[in-house]
């Protein structure tokens, strides 16, 4: 029976996505109640005198309750809060195989299961559902006859579960799209089963392979962590010095070191980064940490705020691993409270806390805490954006290169494909030099450029006519044959007043030229006295 919750968290993720499994966990529901019924009134016939068939139909009964039974586990609907437990894998894939009974006549399994007693940790109906979708998958794979074979051993670390068909096979490459939400080439598919999958062997810090070759088979590959000896946290009595009658923060100094092994002990990916990020960043985690706790616990909150400010810029500035700074203080966060377990029942002996206190000091502290992380998420991400910003600049610029020739003369080389946006760019950028420097002449080189719409044409026609508005020569070279045609078939023409050369060189000749004829240095003229033609 489901209670008036379990009705109300159905109908939620029914709002979101009605999937197949939460239907069918609707019709088992539906259809275990009856069962049930008639398992009741089995039994009471069996009171009255014997029935052969009896026995059979009884066992026949059981055998379908408990196969509906696996199927409302696997096709629960995601409870997000799933709580982690520990799971046997092994023995969880071998009641997942009585759900395909169906087809043993003709899929055989064959199953090599070692290990079976090690567990992982992890949320329970979702791990059973991913590989329920696994092996459905693989059933699907295989047409007509065939063989399923799936293997469980584990290693130091890890456990490692294959699934192997020998089923269609999937091209290589289709391969990348296996996971993508709605991707299936089944008729009645829905493309969710392997999303779900992946989704759920991530969240499980766990791997996925698969390996396949079309007409011979498929084999998925999944590594999932073992599950390690720390048990979940309780509280912790640590082996620290109390002074009688003393306070917090001298308390926390003089167990200065046991703090650091226990950050150290718990932190076990930053571990491992310490004196990179102190020779990257100049940035030392321990006495920071130090810093940090004392900040919190003298309740010095605008300091907290800018030691939190500086952190997120030095981590911003030398782009350090954000994971490691939230695994970081998360660990603080954790430690602190290890301490102040063992400052309370310390202290305590002698002045009784209460709970209102408790709270209070709860409040306290996670408030300065998570007033830390904003502080120092918020420097980070101003940061970023103002370093993306400076860089977004400099492309602009290098976008638009104005390159002075002489006082006079500037040349402008555009490559690449120029859009609305880039054409935008241009003109505010050309606009804004020849008001700013009063240049006489741009030459536009559009030598590396191989084909421009006809609007992005007309918007350079108006550039140019700008251009020369201003009294700045307007000058075009390079146009290439394609260009010339689309400036043909658009029937666009140039004004008289537009120079147009066909290469650079024969641009520079002129306008240098003329521009240095007066201080007679000119490489390319044949009129001045000083003639050096350019080598
Ligand atoms: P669905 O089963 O609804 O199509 P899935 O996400 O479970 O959705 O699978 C997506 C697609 O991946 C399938 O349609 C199929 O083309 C391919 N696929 C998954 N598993 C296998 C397999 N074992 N053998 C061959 N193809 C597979
Ligand atoms: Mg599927």
């Amino acid at each position: 029976m489901s209670t008036k919750d379990d009705k109300e968290i159905n109908e939620f993720h029914l709002n979101q996505l009605a999937s197949v499994g939460q239907i069918a966990a609707g019709i088992a529901h539906e259809v275990k109640n009856p069962l049930t019924a008639v398992k009741g009134f089995l039994q009471l016939l069996k009171e009255s005198p014997a029935d052969e068939y009896l026995d059979i139909a009884q066992s026949e009964l059981n055998n379908a309750l408990a196969t509906l039974e696996n199927l409302l586990h696997v096709s629960k609907p995601d409870a997000e809060d799933e709580p982690y437990q520990p799971i046997k894998v092994a023995v969880e894939l071998e009641v997942l195989f009585t759900l395909f009974q169906d087809q043993i006549y003709r899929v055989e399994i064959q199953r090599n299961l070692r290990d079976t007693e090690t567990p992982i940790y992890g949320k329970k109906n979702q791990l059973k559902k991913a590989l329920f979708n696994l092996l459905k998958n693989a059933f699907e794979a295989i047409p007509q006859k065939g063989t399923i074979s799936v293997e469980h051993y584990a290693t130091d670390e890890e456990i490692h579960i294959y699934i192997r068909d020998t089923g269609v096979g999937i091209p290589p490459e289709k391969l990348k799209m296996l996971g993508t939400p709605f991707y299936t080439t089944k008729p009645d598919g829905t493309g969710m089963g392997l999303t779900q999958v992946f989704s759920v062997i991530y969240e499980h810090q766990g791997k996925i392979d698969v390996h396949s070759v079309p007409g011979e088979g498929t084999a998925f590959h999944i590594r999932l962590p073992k599950m390690t000896n720390t048990p979940t946290r309780g509280v912790i009595n640590l082996n620290v010095e109390y002074a009688p009658g003393e306070e917090i923060r001298h308390f926390l100094l003089r167990n200065q070191d046991v703090f650091e092994k226990r950050l150290l002990a718990e932190a076990v990916n930053v571990k491992e980064k310490i004196h990179e990020i102190q020779r990257v960043g100049n940035i030392d985690l321990l006495s920071n940490a130090h810093k940090l706790v004392l900040y919190i616990v003298d309740g010095r909150e605008h300091e907290m705020i800018s030691f939190a400010r500086k952190e997120g810029v030095s981590w911003a500035k030398y782009s350090l691993t954000l994971a490691f700074k939230l695994e970081w203080v998360q660990t603080v966060r954790r430690v602190l409270w290890d301490f102040l377990y063992n400052y309370d029942r310390l202290h305590s002996i002698e002045t009784q806390s209460n709970r209102e206190q408790f709270f209070e000091l709860e409040r306290r502290i996670n408030h300065m805490m998570d007033q830390f992380l904003n502080h120092f998420f918020i420097t980070y991400t101003e940061c970023k954006d103002q370093l993306i910003q400076s860089q977004r600049e400099m492309v602009n610029n290098l976008s638009v290169p104005i390159i002075p020739l002489t006082p006079n003369v500037c040349i402008l080389p555009l490559i690449g494909t120029i859009d609305e946006e880039r054409a935008a760019l241009i003109e505010e950028k050309v606009i804004n030099h020849i008001g700013d420097t009063r240049i006489e002449v741009l030459i536009l080189d559009l030598s590396g450029i191989s084909s421009m719409e006809s609007s992005i044409l007309n918007q350079l026609m108006g550039l140019l006519n700008g251009m020369t508005m201003m009294g700045c020569k307007a000058v075009v070279t390079g146009l290439r044959p394609e260009v010339v045609k689309q400036i043909i078939r658009s029937g666009i023409s140039f004004e008289k007043s537009i120079i147009t050369k066909g290469t650079l060189q024969q641009a520079l000749v002129d306008f240098l030229h003329e521009s240095r004829r007066q201080t007679s240095d000119c490489p390319f003229c044949c009129t001045c006295t000083n003639r050096r033609l350019p080598t």
